[in-house]
């Protein structure tokens, strides 16, 4: 009956996140957690007309430039409980220098996109291992806050690994989620703390909800 059990929850969990095959290979742990956004000059000018944010947005209802709005989408990975992926604002963290990005920035400029995608993430990688992500957004994509978020925030989590999840509804990652989906939703979010656990068997207790089907030590 417990196997039985295990199997229908592990089907239930499948239909979530997925990650690409090489899962995470950007050089990040605990104690080098950060990613670094480094935009394209012709994007900060991009001005927004109105604030068409839903009501239950951090920065809803509020006169915003281009960098509150990138610090924003930062923040929301950031903000994600017993992740330890730290996302930074290359322009606005005076943390940042080009050594230490190295290896470990996401680029991202306007530019034409497949088909009729508005955004497009690349992963650069050597021998095995990530060394960068090239997003292009276009300026169709670019026109409306909501839609510059949403797309930015799926198109980082392609960058951070994440493939397009089977649930429609509670992940920005899906393919179908709906116009005022435009933040981390709850499956994105128990995909980054499987990819990047600030412990790792906090991890293994969040995939399963503590109903592990293999004995534990
Ligand atoms: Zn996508």
């Amino acid at each position: 009956m417990k196997k039985i059990f295990c199997l229908i929850f592990l089907l239930f969990l499948a239909a979530g996140f997925r990650v690409f095959p090489n899962g995470n290979s950007w050089p990040v742990d605990t104690s080098n957690p950060k990613l670094w956004l480094v935009i394209c000059p012709e994007m900060t000018a991009l001005t927004w007309s109105s604030n068409d944010l839903p009501a239950n947005d951090p920065i809803y209802n509020q006169t915003v430039n281009f960098n509150q709005v990138i610090d924003s989408i930062a923040n929301d990975f950031v903000n994600v409980p017993n992740s330890f992926i730290q996302i930074g604002n290359s322009a606005t963290d005076g943390t940042y220098n080009t050594t230490i990005a190295a290896q470990r920035s996401i680029n991202i400029c306007l530019g034409s996109t497949p088909g009729a995608s508005g955004g497009y993430a690349t992963l650069r990688t050597e021998s095995g291992r990530t060394v960068g992500c090239d997003i292009k957004m276009s300026a169709t994509r670019a026109s409306k806050l909501k839609w510059f978020v949403s797309t930015l925030t799926h198109e980082i989590g392609h960058c951070l690994g994440f493939d397009h999840s089977q649930d429609t509804t509670h992940a920005i990652m899906s393919y179908f989620h709906d116009d005022e989906t435009n933040r981390l939703q709850i499956d994105d979010k128990m995909g980054l703390i499987y990819m990047y656990p600030e412990n790792a068997n906090q991890a293994k207790e969040s995939m399963t909800f503590g109903l592990s089907c293999s004995p534990r030590n």
